[in-house]
């Protein structure tokens, strides 16, 4: 044994003071510190769908035989469905155990240490997880007032090492898109651009369909929100087919477990049921924002996703999550910069929409005074 010799002197430097990812909550570490049951948390923090997934999907996974023998590496048979879901070709698709698996395959594959990473500040943070990680140097674009990407700034962000520009549209955690010609604009500089719509089915909106025209435009989509299968681990990614051998090549060769190879089989048998439930989150959206409208001390923005951000007005956005959590009710607080005394809800079911309006309205009291 070395003496004296910590495990910090093996350990990458870079890493001793990585920040890491701040998750959310799983509610049953929730247990006796709320003042409910955990069974009667509703968990409005992590956009996760209150319908939860295909009863399809339950019954297929307890058959099914394959669970001793590894999946197919080259998701020959995930590819081919999603080929039909994405409306592109097979050799275009990389699936991964969740979007974020991509999103950290994507940028192993572009960024040396050193190099820089272009985001449109507040976005999904990880982002900035997976940048630091592989030593990029993040750069920040900040967005407009309304949160609007401003390409402008953007464009006077990069330089001879900028590796690509990542955007999420519907963006996380502010709900607004980013429009077909400010992405175009992006990819005309002939970088990468990574445009990250995890709520596409919320949204309706997508600039998939230009994968086909430019060598450096990439889609992010996953199963965990609109499919209610957060919990299984499964996104896509749709590529140039260039991008696409390369992703095929560097990421782990197990990356989709069999359980979510028959999740996506089963979801895609169940559309119609999935897209109802996906309609009901948007209707309810809507009335949530009405109703939060009506609440003096927040500030909804609107929002094509299946979450509401919105600005504490009055009193600390810290002690509202504290105080709705202690309510059984989770929400998601943010307070940096750009990202001042904000929540974020999550849409649930219109009962639970009921639930966090009463307690806001208790709380409103409470503050106001
Ligand atoms: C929720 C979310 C994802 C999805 O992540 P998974 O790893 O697929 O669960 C990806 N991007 C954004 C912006 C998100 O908000």
């Amino acid at each position: 044994m070395i003496e004296g010799a910590g495990i910090e002197r093996f350990i990458r430097s870079d890493l001793i003071t990585f920040s890491g990812y701040a998750a959310s909550t799983f509610p049953e570490t929730l247990e006796g510190k709320v003042e409910v049951p955990v069974a009667s948390i509703i968990k409005l923090d992590a956009n996760e769908n209150p319908y939860g997934c295909s009863p399809r999907v339950n019954q297929a996974l307890a058959t099914h035989p394959y669970l001793s023998i590894y999946p197919d590496a080259g998701q020959t048979e995930l590819r081919k469905l999603l080929q039909g879901y994405a409306g592109i070709g097979a050799e275009h698709i990389v699936a991964g155990s969740g979007s974020g698996d991509l999103i950290d395959l994507i940028l192993r594959l572009f960024v040396e240490p050193g190099d820089e990473v272009v985001i449109c500040v507040p976005a999904f943070t990880m982002f900035r997880f997976s940048a630091e990680m592989y030593n990029g140097k993040l750069v920040e674009a900040p967005r407009d007032k309304d949160f609007a990407v401003n390409v402008n700034v953007v464009k006077a962000a990069i330089n001879k090492r900028t590796k690509i520009i990542l955007v999420d549209s519907p963006n996380n955690p502010t709900g607004n898109m980013t429009c077909q010609d400010d992405i175009v604009e992006l990819v005309d500089t002939g970088l990468p651009v990574l445009v990250d719509e995890a709520y596409v089915e919320f949204a309706g909106e997508t600039v998939a369909p230009l994968v086909r025209q430019y060598r450096n435009l990439m889609v992010l989509r996953t199963f965990s929100k609109w499919a209610g299968l957060a919990g299984l681990r499964i996104g896509y990614g749709i590529f140039p087919s260039e991008i696409a051998d390369y992703l095929m090549k560097i990421k782990l060769p197990y990356n989709i477990n069999a359980a979510a190879l028959v999740a996506v089989r089963e979801s895609l048998k169940d559309i119609d049921y999935l897209m109802s439930r996906v309609k009901a989150i948007v209707a309810e959206r809507e009335r949530l924002f009405t109703e939060l409208e009506k609440l003096k001390f927040l500030k909804p923005f609107p929002s094509q996703a299946n979450f509401i951000f919105c600005s504490v007005l009055n009193g600390k956005a810290s002690q509202l999550q504290q105080k709705l959590r202690n309510k059984g009710i989770l929400v998601r607080y943010f307070d940096r910069p750009l990202l001042r005394n904000s929540i974020r809800i999550s849409v649930g079911k219109p009962e639970h929409t009921d639930a966090l309006v009463k307690a806001l309205q208790e709380l409103e009291e409470e503050i106001g005074g």
